[in-house]
């Protein structure tokens, strides 16, 4: 099922995620909703903050961009193409290395891109969605999402870690977006009767 994206301005954006700590059958779903959505959207990447979950879960899928990416299991490189999508519960970015700048977009600022800076490779340690744990490391395209991702289930996003020279030609499109999520939630909240 496609699940509504929340758009910047809702607080669920700011909230961090709780931990994951059973793959339940709701949790699958929950995954599988999110992969649907994400390829709906063209995305590379979805935290659940994204359709209104503040938990510690979620997709990525780096397979619609030409940009490089290596993903390491131990010492040997893994297929990417074999381990999208990918599904993460838990997910925590262990050494950072080769700090870089490169583009980012995010399906909660429709319209919006802007240079962020980056670890080039990182080590990820996670859980799958069998419950069992998870370590590699990621580069390049891979790298940059997840750290992006992992970001979101912390409340964190990526205007935060722009630069305001990045950031500042940038508000007029960011207050839009806020503005028009703030009067949907008011337009709900009196729909309730508050
Ligand atoms: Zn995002």
């Amino acid at each position: 099922m496609i699940l509504p994206i929340v758009p910047y301005g809702h607080p669920v954006l700011r909230q961090k995620g709780g931990k994951v700590s059973e793959v339940t059958p709701e949790i699958r779903q929950l995954a599988a909703d999110m992969i649907e959505t994400m390829h709906e959207a063209n995305g590379v990447g979805l935290a659940a903050q994204q359709v209104g979950r503040a938990l510690q879960l979620t997709v990525l899928d780096v397979r619609t961009t030409d940009r490089a990416s290596q993903l390491f299991m131990g010492v040997r490189e893994v297929n990417i193409e074999s381990a999208m999508p990918m599904i993460l519960l838990n997910p925590v970015v262990l050494s950072p290395e080769k700090p870089e700048m490169g583009e980012e977009g995010c399906l909660s600022f429709p319209g919006v891109t802007g240079d962020v800076e980056r670890a080039h490779s990182i080590r990820v340690s996670a859980t799958n969605l069998e419950g069992e744990p998870l370590q590699f490391t990621a580069t390049g395209l891979l790298g940059r999402a997840i750290q992006h991702e992992v970001d979101h289930l912390n409340g964190v996003l990526f205007i935060d870690r722009m630069t305001p020279e990045e950031r500042t030609p940038l508000e007029p499109k960011i207050r839009v977006i806020e503005k028009e999520t703030l009067e949907v939630l008011k337009k709900k909240r009196k729909a309730r009767g508050r």
